[in-house]
């Protein structure tokens, strides 16, 4: 069996690097190494004599195994499983053996370019760390012509001997804080590159530059003289790339802060007290409990040898892959440390010493999941013991990975064993499924070291009445578990000593609060009117039938607000039309004869729902989201509003449509409810209305509501988009305020649209669950507030208490200024006048 085999090209068109391919995983090698070819024909060819080890079922991409075990990946296109395999038809089956030169599959050229992102053809050796690939072709190649590419198997007779290098050079480390992750993520790219072995030798010790743990794990130092040894086919220019990469200075090494470290109140604070954004009002005393010390339980044993290592090499492709988005979508925002950071994530994840020891591990007989954590620890115990601050502080980064994989073995981590009564439970960060799996009954207060007052833990968290803390900062990790603090949410603090008196305090405060909020309940249910006689509907924004319950117990006027997506969150596959209708018919039936405003799908942007086919974006927010994955996935919309077509009585029912953003959007969806509601035998059509969450709608709210029913502002997302800031970026989380003037007046503009057309306004967006800015809502013109249902006897009594006169006067004053705190400063000088 020949070693080293050279590829035929399997299509004519233009080599081109695979860095080339817009597609990070593709790009960052993440697939393995190889090249990509822009193609002219339309016939793949099998580059080379073997078996196809992967046909996929969409017939857009193959494995083909070559005799020297080379694993050749041919994927036809950027994006294009989405194809679902239209314009491709395959022309052999898995397992088949073939020659180099026979058809693999044939493809519709014209189609596939005209709906796929990029027609370029990617050609990788999937298990390159075994191989060596040379001689890359690059321009033009001709469909079967010889000379694409070489690849040598590893310990073939011309593999390049580390222990035999052909040439050294000694240079000086001037990376700031030597060679931590970034820098060594940097000198394995170079390494990457080159057909050659790279070892990097320090104090005695010599790493392989390909691996990123053991260039750390070496403790070279910013000024430490090291020496390069390079072997191979291009050792010389390997050799040079290196010493030009290690004296080539980089900043300093203390990103991860950057990215963790939010612009918050604590800085800022003179007392002893931590600062953070407040997501949930509320105060709270209770019990420190430090989610990220809570750790897996893995069994140590595997499931067989092979089934684990398998499960360990697609584990780590998932990271990366998710890694790689972040990367990109960290770099698209401008976040560069973010972006490095999440860089040398990727590299540690493609680390060979990493994988190896893991592997090691596996073949000892242990799961992937203990494997991978037994292989990080190691490497952590390496890093800890060098003595250097910097180097220590990866450990961090070793962790962070550690869980994804562990997540992406055995799926995210279940639900707490336990937690203590009174529980403040402390976070880095918290997905909505996570919160959602913590014991209510014990959770008193919760705060994250990152997060946004509008992400979707917030949203939770208000609407389960839990007072939270977001974006406070790293120092809140640093709490002594089990120690007793004091959080004033609403405040935006929290007191990690509290002296006896205060704690004492606090109870009786706490104690209070409650005894009125009895108080408000017991008159929540009747209607809220203002001083001045005029009745504002104060409803509440749920998910589900359980929560449409509690709001009618918490004196809702209706829901203004029912998210959908929360039904298609956390499974494999959408919600079939009977499973909808039933959802949402059991929220109506719920709600006592009160109506309910349903939202269509809101998909995309920070809403993820994996299954559905949405391309990667550079920008999620700016791209397909809303109303617009719902027309550009017509299939689904259809699903969903004949789902709601067939809820009865229609007249309860009310549809609304998120991220509109002009006219045209509402008018397809309109004719498309009268299209379905005709073939539904349907004489009655519910009630229709559209969002107002970004500036377009807001400027063009007069035409929106000349067709739409009614209009409802989501005033988190009309906020991001006025301003320009990411709703879920712990850093600007303390100045998304939508009492931000630009916002104020978009709201009046919203109003004085409508009311052309003599149709309503209703806020559902977190900003009507601030007790501050319900008289400016109510000034502005607003005639709905919705809110999480604990907060509903809140709301209405905030109501009765205000002239509507007078809330009109001051906005007037509100609308001049410019910015939100001064905003703020203005309604605090009322509310003092006032009492
Ligand atoms: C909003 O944007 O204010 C809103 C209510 O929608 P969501 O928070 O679900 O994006
Ligand atoms: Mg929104």
């Amino acid at each position: 069996m020949s070693a080293t085999i050279t590829l035929a090209a399997p299509l004519s068109g233009l080599a081109l690097p695979l860095s080339a391919v817009p597609d990070p995983v593709f790009a960052g090698g993440m697939m393995g190494a190889g090249l990509a070819i822009e193609p002219l024909s339309s016939t793949l060819l099998a580059p080379c004599a073997g078996e196809i080890v992967q046909l996929s079922a969409t017939g857009h991409a193959l494995t083909l195994r070559a005799v020297n075990g080379a694993e050749v990946l041919l994927h036809i296109g950027i994006d294009t499983v989405q194809l679902g395999g239209a314009g491709f038809t395959p022309l052999v089956a898995r397992g088949a053996q073939v020659v180099c030169g026979q058809p693999l599959i044939e493809f519709d050229i014209d189609a596939i370019a005209r709906r796929a992102p990029s027609l370029l053809t990617v050609v990788v050796v999937s298990n390159s760390d075994a191989m060596t690939l040379s001689d890359c072709a690059s321009g033009p190649v001709q469909a079967g012509g010889a000379g694409l590419l070489t690849i040598r198997a590893a310990g073939a007779s011309q593999a390049p001997a580390a222990a035999a290098p052909s040439c050294s050079d000694s240079a000086r480390v001037a990376h700031d804080g030597g060679l931590h992750a970034r820098p060594s993520a940097l000198l394995q790219g170079v390494a990457r590159r080159f057909d050659a072995q790279l070892d990097i030798e320090f104090n005695g010790q010599r790493a392989n530059a390909r691996s990123v743990t053991a260039l750390m794990a070496l403790g070279a130092g910013e000024g430490d003289r090291v020496t390069v040894h390079a072997g191979g086919a291009q050792a010389a220019e390997a050799l040079a790339a290196m010493l030009a990469a290690l004296e080539t200075a980089t900043a300093a090494g203390h990103a991860p802060a950057a990215v963790t470290a939010p612009v918050t109140a604590s800085a800022a604070r003179s007392d002893d007290k931590l600062g953070g954004v407040c997501a949930a009002p509320g105060m709270a005393v209770g019990t420190v409990v430090l989610l990220a010390q809570q750790e897996r339980v893995l069994d140590e044993h595997g499931h067989g040898i092979e089934a684990e290592l398998v499960a360990l090499t697609r584990a780590l492709a998932q990271v990366q892959q998710a890694v790689a988005q972040e990367v990109v979508q960290a770099a698209a925002r401008g976040a560069r440390a973010e972006s490095e950071i999440f860089g040398a994530h990727l590299a540690l994840l493609d680390d060979p010493q990493l994988q190896q020891a893991a592997e090691g591990f596996v073949r000892d007989g242990c799961s992937a999941a203990f494997a991978y954590r037994r292989a990080i620890r190691q490497q952590s115990e390496v890093l800890l013991a060098l003595d250097n601050a910097l180097l220590a502080e990866r450990v961090a980064d070793l962790k962070d990975l550690e869980r994804r994989v562990i997540d992406a073995l055995l799926g995210e981590a279940p639900e707490l064993a336990e937690l203590p009564p009174q529980a403040v439970v402390v976070a880095d960060d918290l997905t909505p499924s996570q919160l959602t799996q913590l014991p209510r009954e014990r959770l008193a207060a919760l705060v994250l070291a990152r997060g946004g007052a509008s992400n979707h833990v917030a949203i939770l968290c208000r609407a389960l009445a839990i007072p939270s803390l977001v974006a406070a900062g790293d120092a809140v990790l640093a709490l002594a578990a089990g120690s007793t603090v004091w959080l004033d949410a609403s405040d935006g603090w929290l007191d990690p000593a509290p002296t006896a008196a205060n704690l004492a305090a606090a109870r009786q405060q706490i104690a209070e609060r409650e005894a009125r909020r009895d108080s408000l309940r017991r008159h929540a249910a009747a209607p809220a009117r203002t001083l001045d006689g005029v009745a504002i509907e104060v409803a509440a924004n749920i998910v589900n039938a359980a929560e449409a319950a509690e709001a009618v117990r918490h004196g809702a006027d209706g829901v203004g607000l029912l998210r959908t997506e929360f039904l298609f969150a956390h499974r494999s596959d959408a919600p079939d039309e009977a499973e909808q209708r039933a959802a949402c018919q059991a929220v109506l039936d719920a709600l006592d004869g009160r109506t309910a405003i349903i939202r269509t799908l809101d998909a995309g942007g920070d809403k993820e729902v994996p299954y559905l086919p949405l391309p990667p974006e550079d920008n999620p927010a700016l791209g397909l989201r809303g109303i617009r994955t719902g027309l550009a996935m017509p299939a689904v919309l259809d699903s969903q509003l004949r789902a709601l077509l067939s809820l009865t009585p229609l007249s309860r029912l009310r549809i609304l449509l998120p991220m509109i953003t002009d006219l045209s959007e509402l008018q397809q969806v309109r004719a498309r409810i009268d299209e379905l509601a005709r073939e539904m035998g349907l004489s009655e059509r519910p009630q229709l209305g559209v969002m107002i969450e970004v500036p377009s709608a807001a400027l063009l709210a007069e035409q929106l509501a000349a067709h739409a029913d009614f209009l409802s502002i989501g005033t988190n997302d009309l906020t991001q988009y006025t301003l320009a800031m990411d709703r879920c970026s712990p850093a600007l989380a303390a100045r998304l305020d939508p009492l931000h003037p630009a916002v104020l007046r978009l709201i009046e503009l919203t109003v004085r649209g409508a009311r052309q057309h003599g149709k309503w306004v209703g806020v559902c967006g977190a900003m009507a669950s601030d007790l501050a800015a319900v008289p400016v809502l109510l000034g502005l013109g607003v005639t709905e507030l919705s809110v999480s249902p604990a907060l509903v006897p809140e709301v209405k009594a905030c109501v009765r208490q205000l002239q509507l006169a007078q809330c009109r006067e001051q906005v007037q004053a509100l609308l001049q200024q410019s910015s939100p705190q001064a905003v703020r400063a203005l309604l605090q000088l009322a509310d003092t006048g006032q009492h």
